[in-house]
């Protein structure tokens, strides 16, 4: 079967395999047939060659950790043939350590864990892959067409579910999110933010293109000024640009008792002459909390499939603004000035 795969480690090693081998049974009784993948950032780093894990014994990782297929087959009943359904990325390492040893391998203190098409698991770039029944997720059959939206919205499903227990230290009412970066990790963060009625508020470079309109149509206020001089205190703040001085602006914004979760990665290497004593006195005077939030565990999964179920199917298809035939891989992996979710198409 055709397979997407690349040698890690080595730059310009994408291929499109014919003949790669069809799933192994030990990879789990569920048999899916793909339908799309989508591509983000981590995929092209692998590309690059600064990133990425092949499995035990290979040379290959199969590319691809954005997945939506269909069930050819579960024996355990778990799913129907036919369901939709995605395939959780993240496995709990051996070890296993505290949290994963309770399924919070979103949590993993040890590094020993592995990832579907991107650390030691083959991804689901691929024409056919199987699934264990704990790491299947069934999605709502309207959602053919943007169902690989589910793994991101995974992500910053994760990020409320840490922003909501950490507001939980005291009587914590938001009234308001800043989202900071229209791409489709802050899209959707957007997206969960409105399905929970607060007052969002959306920051991005871009005034042309399609952002401005995606965030307008979830009634969110769309700001491409400097993050500083924005006229409110935003009470949750989720920063998905990575960018050094969008960072810090993001800490030293946040209103009393806010919180600002950093789910955007840096790329490191820049320095920024920086106050970081009033940064700190800022922190302390409003008990304001900074924290990081990566990947997402079973929970995240699910609910992420409730909110794409609860969104509007024209707005989601609206982040996918290229489809990439299988046989033209190759443009999947450039993307666009004005691409906000790029998929590879196993149907077409
Ligand atoms: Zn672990």
């Amino acid at each position: 079967m055709r397979a997407v795969t690349v040698i890690p480690g080595v730059p310009g090693s994408l291929r499109l395999l014919d003949d790669y081998p069809d799933p192994a049974n030990e990879e789990g009784p569920i048999l899916v047939e793909a339908i799309s993948v989508g591509v983000c950032g981590t995929d092209i780093e692998i590309i690059e060659g600064q990133y990425g894990e092949a499995p035990p014994g290979s040379d290959h990782l199969v590319l691809g950790h954005e997945s939506l297929g269909r069930v050819l087959e579960d024996p355990t009943g778990t799913l129907q043939p036919g369901d939709l359904v995605a395939g959780i990325v993240r496995h709990p390492d051996p070890l296993p350590c505290p949290n994963c040893a309770v399924d919070e391998w979103d949590m993993c203190r040890n590094g020993m864990f592995t990832e579907h098409g991107i650390k030691a698991l083959p991804g689901f770039a691929r024409e056919r892959w199987r699934l264990q029944p704990g790491f299947a997720v069934g999605l709502d059959p309207a959602l053919t067409e943007v169902g690989m939206l589910l793994e991101p919205t995974s992500v910053v499903a994760k990020a409320w579910d840490h922003i909501d227990r950490i507001g939980r230290r005291t009587e914590w009412q938001p009234r308001n999110a800043l989202i900071t970066g229209a791409g489709p990790i802050g899209l959707l963060a957007a997206l969960l933010a409105s399905q929970r009625g607060l007052s969002v508020h959306v920051l991005d470079l871009a005034t042309e293109g399609p952002k401005p309109a995606l965030a307008g149509a979830l009634g969110a206020a769309y700001h491409s000024g400097p993050l500083d001089q924005l006229d409110f205190e935003p009470d949750v703040i989720i920063e998905c640009t990575g960018a050094p001085v969008v960072v810090l602006e993001a800490m030293c914004k946040v209103g009393p008792t806010g919180i600002v979760c950093l789910a955007g990665v840096s790329s490191g290497g820049r320095i920024i002459d920086f106050d970081a004593g009033a940064l700190n006195r800022t922190l302390v005077l409003e008990n304001n909390v900074v924290f990081g939030s990566v990947n997402a565990n079973r929970r995240h999964w699910n609910g992420a499939a409730e909110a794409l179920s609860k969104a509007d199917p024209a707005w989601l298809g609206a982040l996918v603004t290229r489809r990439v035939p299988l046989s033209e891989y190759a443009a999947a992996y450039s993307p666009g000035p004005q691409d906000i979710k790029v998929v590879l198409d196993f149907t077409a």
